[in-house]
């Protein structure tokens, strides 16, 4: 599935979106400067869809994600789910609180360490249990039943409702926040680095579950990973961000054969063991991301870029969709050297 081919309408629409932190530093803490975590990033997420969403740590990623919940509150941009608007800087409007709480049944998120994210004090019962009863679902026996579907749905059993996060493995915690994140039957769900903190094997067993779940409830999902290895398994399509900003969106295949940014095609030559068949040129990157508080000119990633020219530290190249390949997305201005 791709935008290219797909003639529904997007189910979540997301326009220039902007969210910087301010950050003090001095002595007295008198220079202000901001954090640019997401820069203008625009995408469109397809019912039934997954996105996948790499990127280097610290590139923005999650920020993204809390900005698209309203986790943390967007500066600027556009954010519409299923034709609701949701937040619009330049309409001056916001979702109130009451219809966003209504909303949030709608979209849920799925965090990457599920120890930190489960509160250790509650039982496994309360948190799944907790969504039902905040949002008013059902009567104490009925949310009680739905728990206990909730944990043979992500394959656990119903003896471990009266349990402690402690008592369970990083897998099995991570299928509680899983469980706790479909118990209301929502329709899209962001998955922020949700299997980065288990074991390659255990990895595999919760992208299942995963790709089960999608196929199941047929939900949409962002995927976020600093792994494209990861993000492959359960993407329609992945966007690549730098320095927040999304620097290539195109289908799966396409970003795995045919990458066309420089920086797409150092992740994809940096995967371990690279498909024989894949025709991504071997490439160089040198330095360390730049400071997010300070972002080169032009293009964000001239810094690094093995091929960059004079007009890339000064202008900023667009993402836009290249000719060769409908839908496909990339921002370099020698994309078709
Ligand atoms: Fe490299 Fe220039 Fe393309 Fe940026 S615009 S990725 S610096 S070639």
């Amino acid at each position: 599935m791709t935008a290219a081919d797909n003639d529904k309408k997007p189910l979540l629409r997301v326009r220039n979106l902007r969210k910087y932190f301010q950050q003090r530093s001095g002595v007295l803490k008198q220079h202000k400067q901001f954090l640019h975590a997401v820069d203008g990033v625009s995408f469109d997420i397809y019912p039934g869809e997954t996105l996948g969403l790499v990127g280097e740590s610290g590139c923005g990623k999650s920020t993204l994600a809390k900005a698209l919940l309203r986790l943390y509150e967007p500066d600027a941009g556009a954010i519409e789910f299923d034709g609701e608007s949701i937040f619009d800087s330049e309409r001056r409007h916001k979702l109130g609180r009451a219809p966003m709480r209504k909303m949030r049944r709608r979209l849920q998120m799925i965090f990457q360490d599920p120890y930190d994210s489960l509160n250790s004090r509650h039982t496994i019962g309360d948190i799944i249990g907790e969504p039902l009863l905040v949002h008013g679902v059902g009567n104490r026996q009925e949310r009680h039943a739905a728990v206990v579907a909730l944990l043979a749905r992500v394959g656990l059993g119903a003896s471990s409702i009266d349990k402690f996060p402690h008592e369970f493995s990083g897998g099995q915690r991570q299928r509680i926040g899983i469980a706790r994140a479909i118990a209301l039957n929502p329709e899209f769900v962001v998955c922020d680095e949700a299997v980065s903190a288990l074991d390659v094997s255990i990895q595999a067993q919760i992208i299942n579950l995963l790709l089960e779940l999608r196929s199941s409830l047929n939900l949409s999902m962002l995927f976020i990973s600093h792994d494209l290895s990861v993000v492959r398994h359960l993407s329609d399509r992945i966007a690549v961000m730098y320095l927040g900003e999304i620097v290539e969106l195109a289908r799966a295949d396409s970003i795995y054969h045919k990458a066309l940014h420089p920086y797409t095609q150092y992740l994809i030559a940096s995967i371990p063991k690279p498909e024989p068949d894949a025709t991504i040129p071997q490439q160089s990157l040198s330095g360390e991301i730049p400071s997010p508080l300070n972002p080169p000119s032009g293009c964000r990633f001239h810094t690094r870029c093995p091929i960059a020219q004079h007009r890339c530290t000064a202008e900023a190249p667009r993402l836009e969709i290249v000719a060769s390949d409908a839908g496909h997305q990339v921002a370099c201005h020698f994309w078709d050297r």
